[in-house]
């Protein structure tokens, strides 16, 4: 294949969509294995070729698993993926699709996620996702709360927090109201500082974009302020940690031409009470099946692993789940059915990847459709007051490290998320993990110096 041949099948001329607009700058941009944003700032007179030939990055100096003999990697601009930034119109902002040596990179996270939607879509099926990204504003060295006045024991909802801050939540708002999003809330979340904002559904690879922008942005404009957005699974001690809910449909085409929701139905199965059809149930029990094995893609950092099993936090509650189960509408399991036709899973968090987190989502849930896995009974009591019903529950890894090898072991995920991406990602994460191993902390002297 020639980059010819990986030019992206779009109407839009960026060069002209950008000229009509006024951009003077595009951002060209990829998300790397770790989860990281990179991009080149290209002017508006190269980028008729960089959407030919691509715009090139030493792979190795992002977080890729490529060495520096590695050619140039090159990112094709997704052209109908474009956003001009609503608070720098002279600019735009544009994914890409890394290629390696004239092949899509199959480690990179967009080019994953694509393939799991040419996947389901042989499949007949085309996923719908929206998510729920939890984020603390905090001081700008990241050490603490940035609004100091915000110290209520039981902040959710805190409407004075709200006040003190509308500058940065309704400049954000604005930007997904003038990028047609579809922002419908926003609100003060569980811990001093933390903050969610909602906006519609979409098809999965927009909605991965959005993400993936709404970072950028809310990062943007947090600064701009004085403060720090931080997705960070669990940023201080002892408050809720920043989830990142992904809510999942399936239906009969992309877009406009969704008619029907395949996951709607019912039944006399746990799945069918819960206003899910078969095809829902056995995606349902795939996510189930491959919970552990899906855990480091969601829960990717060695941080992560304080937010899901943690303790009750200051606010009462903990949040994120524990054990591997599933429930109506009901906050405290990996998976909640919340209404028909849609599943919940409460187990990503901020600092999952926006691209891999549904992939392996649609991994999992797929896997399912295809091998017919029966999601169960629901565990409808909840879990914190009734532990007995989910004490024999499989549990979720631990830690980071048990993650990845629960993940290596899961070959049936390693396969479909693709042994070149899986064998990147553990790679490129088991390095972080020996660097934390090796770090010396002062918890192993409380712990060892008089032994
Ligand atoms: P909650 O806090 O109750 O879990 P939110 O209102 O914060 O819920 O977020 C719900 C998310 O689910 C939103 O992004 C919404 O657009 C999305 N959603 C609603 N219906 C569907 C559906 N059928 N398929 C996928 N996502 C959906
Ligand atoms: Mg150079
Ligand atoms: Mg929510
Ligand atoms: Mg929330
Ligand atoms: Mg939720």
């Amino acid at each position: 294949m020639t980059t010819d041949q990986l030019v992206q099948d779009s109407q839009i001329n960026l060069h002209d969509w950008g000229q009509e607009r006024g951009i003077k700058y595009f951002m060209v941009n990829f998300t790397d294995i770790l989860g990281t944003q990179r991009t080149k700032l290209v002017p508006i007179r190269a980028i008729g070729r960089m959407q030919e030939n691509g715009a090139g990055f030493a792979g190795f100096a992002g977080g890729m698993d490529y060495t520096p003999s590695h050619p140039d990697m090159l990112v094709m601009p997704d052209a109908d993926a474009v956003v001009q930034l609503p608070w720098q119109p002279d600019m735009a902002w544009v994914p890409g699709n890394p290629v390696m040596k004239n092949e899509y990179s199959a480690q990179a996270p967009r080019n994953v996620l694509r393939k799991q939607i040419a996947d389901a879509a042989e499949m007949g099926l085309h996923f719908k996702i929206g998510v729920e990204p939890e984020f603390s504003l905090l001081n700008c060295d990241g050490t603490a709360v940035g609004d100091t006045l915000d110290t209520r024991r039981k902040p959710c909802y805190d409407q004075q927090a709200m006040m003190r801050n509308y500058h940065i939540i309704r400049e954000t708002s604005d930007y997904m109201h003038e990028l047609g999003w579809g922002c419908y809330q926003s609100d003060h979340e569980d811990a001093n500082g933390q903050w969610e904002m909602n906006w519609d559904f979409d098809d999965v690879l927009t909605m991965a974009d959005q993400l993936s922008f709404f970072k950028f942005m809310i990062k943007y404009v947090a600064e701009k302020h004085g403060m720090r957005a931080s997705f960070m699974p669990k940023p201080l001690p002892g408050l809720t940690g920043n989830g990142l809910h992904a809510h999942i449909s399936a239906w009969d085409g992309m877009g406009e031409d969704a008619k029907t929701n395949l996951f709607a139905g019912e039944g006399d199965t746990p799945a069918g009470r819960h206003g899910l059809s078969e095809l829902g149930g056995h995606f349902l029990g795939g996510i189930l099946k491959h919970g552990s094995g899906m855990t480091v893609i969601c829960c990717p950092t060695v941080n992560s692993y304080k937010r899901i099993g943690a303790a009750s936090t200051a606010s009462g509650a903990t949040w994120a789940p524990n054990s591997i189960t599933w429930a109506g509408d009901n906050r405290t399991h990996l998976v909640r059915v919340p209404g028909g036709g849609r599943m919940e899973l409460r187990l990503p968090d901020g600092a999952t990847n926006p691209y891999l987190m549904p992939a392996v989502i649609m991994a999992a849930g797929l896997s399912g459709v295809r091998n017919k896995v029966d999601p169960g009974e629901s565990h409808d009591m909840d879990q914190v007051i009734d532990e007995s019903k989910v004490k024999d529950a499989a549990q979720l890894p631990q830690n980071m490290w048990e993650g990845l090898r629960t993940f290596e072991s899961d070959t049936e995920l390693t396969k479909s998320m693709g042994d070149e991406f899986a064998k990147g990602f553990v790679k490129l994460k088991q390095k972080e993990w020996n660097d934390y191993a090796m770090h010396f902390t002062q918890w192993e002297r409380d712990h060892t110096l008089d032994i």
